[in-house]
């Protein structure tokens, strides 16, 4: 098959002649038809986020079934599906129980091993982890579902418990924020979106935020201003440690934060004294198990979320490389995501 591999760290991949996937006995490996270009992916390339090299990179994903183990018993060749970004070994108890997206043997493909930057890919664990994708559902929209806007979603509705009328507060609009935005906006909330960049904040104001606020000034001050009292739930989706107390800060009492942005560089202070007076809620969201699906995709399904909205740029495979290099440029986020549209053969490969 074809894929964009990583030779070493930082050095633009090129799009190479490898072996095919093997197939697991429990997992499927799946025709790509799209594959999301991450921050996550540029953070693995770079090297702040060690991968065995030579590597194929690439996580979020959605595609057809070429191939089913024998131990699958839920999904076949042909199936249209997409998997979330961890995926759970589906036999420890946090998998048994539905969370596998805290599976402490979860696999993560493009980062654990080989990924979607190719015309193929592994997954195993099938029936624990992909997700069956609706026909009004296409590749190149379902591609970013399984990172950046089931985390979004997750981090809003599970974590987050928004209710119409709340006010949503959304620190960072990248990918994760710019979702985030519009999963507020379709379920009621009124939404202040936070950003150093002009470019993200016009986005978010598009995917229909009530207020901006430029990242420049304290936000907190501003938040507070324009909510009466502060945000109901509030999302990092950046993470850094300005973000994460900012966040914090600008609750409302009883408020809720939620983490999702990484802080690869380790432990951040969070205002603890403000969350012990205000009673806030701390959370910590990664991604979303499978089995949550549901909801989001029929909100996807009949329109009233439109991850293609958030699609900037679709490529093909060969130019992979190039775009993970120009994510060197932190604004590059602000234009809506990349996503790599690759020919899937009709039947599989
Ligand atoms: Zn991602
Ligand atoms: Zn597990």
């Amino acid at each position: 098959m074809r894929a964009v591999v990583y030779s070493g760290y930082g050095v633009v991949p090129e799009l190479a002649q490898v072996a095919d996937p093997s197939c697991a006995a429990d997992g499927v490996v799946i025709a790509v038809g799209a594959s999301g270009v991450c921050r996550s992916d540029w953070h693995a390339w770079k090297g702040h986020d060690p991968v065995d090299l030579p590597h194929i990179g690439g996580h979020e994903l959605a595609g057809v079934i070429a191939q089913a183990g024998p131990q699958v018993t839920r999904w076949r060749a042909g199936d249209r599906v997409t998997v979330p970004f961890a995926c759970g070994c589906g036999q420890c108890e946090f998998c048994l129980a539905g969370e596998a997206q805290v599976c402490p043997r979860q696999t993560q493909p493009g980062f654990t091993g080989p990924g979607s930057f190719a015309e193929l890919v592994a997954v195993r664990a099938a029936d624990t982890n992909l997700v069956g994708l609706p026909d009004a559902v296409d590749f190149v929209a379902a591609a970013c579902l399984g990172c950046r806007f089931a985390t979004a979603f997750r981090a809003v509705t599970a974590h987050g418990r928004i209710r119409a009328g709340d006010w949503l507060a959304v620190h960072g609009c990248g990918g994760v924020g710019l979702s985030a935005v519009m999963i507020g906006v379709a379920l009621g909330a009124q939404v202040v979106a936070v950003d150093v960049s002009a470019a993200a904040l016009d986005r978010a104001r598009e995917l229909g935020a009530a207020f901006t606020v430029p990242g420049s000034a304290d936000p907190a001050v501003a938040i507070a201003e324009i909510t009466g009292g502060g945000a109901h739930v509030s999302v990092d989706a950046l993470g850094s440690p300005a973000t994460a107390a900012c966040s914090v800060r600008c609750l409302r009492r009883r408020g809720r934060h939620v983490q999702v942005g990484l802080l690869l560089d380790g432990p951040v202070p969070l205002p603890m004294d403000l969350v012990v007076a205000r009673e806030l809620e701390i959370y910590g969201s990664h991604g979303m198990a499978a089995r949550d699906y549901r909801p989001m995709m029929a909100m996807v399904a009949d329109g009233r979320l439109r991850p293609g909205l958030l699609t900037g740029r679709v490529i093909d495979l060969a130019d992979a490389g190039r775009a993970l290099a120009a994510m060197d440029a932190p604004s590059r986020d602000a234009a809506g995501m990349t996503v790599i549209s690759v020919a899937v053969s009709p039947g599989g490969v």
